[in-house]
């Protein structure tokens, strides 16, 4: 019931790594990561701990990479195994997302996925939507973060999502209804946590994205928020952290 992602100069799997072990109070029965490096997507994910997935991540993964998100999951939709753990890649295998919350209408959407051939790996409401969003870019043939957004109006539930796509992996892009999302600013770096303590040393400007928003994280760019629903922009408002680090 974590999520983590970081897009910067540093490697990446040290911070994702402590960032979902500082959310672990939040509970959860999985965890997984996705790293970028080099032009190779890596994913390692299992049923466990956090310390499960390091342990696992060291075997199966080159562990390096400036660019990655991470998860714990809290199983809804099916039982927690290794299959099921988030990051869930679409069927190209160009998008990764992780997923906090529940997509209510996952069945209706997963039946005309299934009818435009797409198949199915694991039993989660995640995969689901990680597919719809692959469909809808490639048929408007459009950019990641406005496919994201038609995709969240066609769901009826809550989420707190990250999505990356190797096509563009320069680029992070996060949407929220219900379950909390920050996202941190630094220099030349970004960060994005369920909330602010994986990146709570890093840096201490956060933005918090409000229900309903989406927001395209682009490495030296600034960072664009959208409404879901309406399209409109929205100007980041930029909170100054004040978090006690002697824990
Ligand atoms: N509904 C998703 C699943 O069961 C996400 C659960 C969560 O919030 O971790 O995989």
């Amino acid at each position: 019931c974590g999520i983590v992602g970081y897009i910067g100069h540093r490697e990446a799997y040290p911070v994702i790594i402590k960032g979902l072990q500082r959310l672990e109070y939040r509970g959860y029965d999985s965890a997984g990561i996705m790293l970028y490096d080099n032009s190779e997507l890596k994913v390692s994910k299992t049923k466990g701990k956090v310390s499960d997935l390091e342990a696992r991540a060291q075997n199966e993964i080159t562990l390096n990479g400036s660019i990655g998100i991470g998860h714990t999951r809290w199983a809804t939709h099916g039982v927690p195994n290794d299959v099921n753990s988030h990051p869930h890649l679409s069927n190209s295998g160009n998008l990764c997302i992780i997923h906090n919350g529940i997509i209510e209408n996952y069945e209706p959407l997963k039946k005309e996925l299934i009818n435009r051939g797409y198949t199915f790996k694991s039993d989660t409401d995640t995969e689901v939507l990680v597919n719809l969003i692959e469909e809808i870019k490639k048929k408007e043939n459009i950019k990641l973060g406005k496919a994201v957004q038609l995709a969240l109006n066609q769901v009826v539930g809550a989420y707190a999502i990250v999505v990356f796509d190797k096509e563009k992996p320069d680029e992070l892009v996060a949407a929220r209804l219900g379950s909390p999302l920050a996202i941190g600013i630094g220099d030349g770096e970004f960060f994005v946590g369920s909330d602010a303590t994986p990146f709570i040393e890093y840096t201490s400007n956060a933005i918090y994205l409000e229900d309903e928003e989406t927001a395209v994280i682009r490495l030296h760019k600034p960072l664009k928020i959208r409404k879901i629903k309406d399209d409109t922009t929205v100007d980041p408002y930029i909170q100054e952290l004040q978090l006690n680090l002697e824990q």
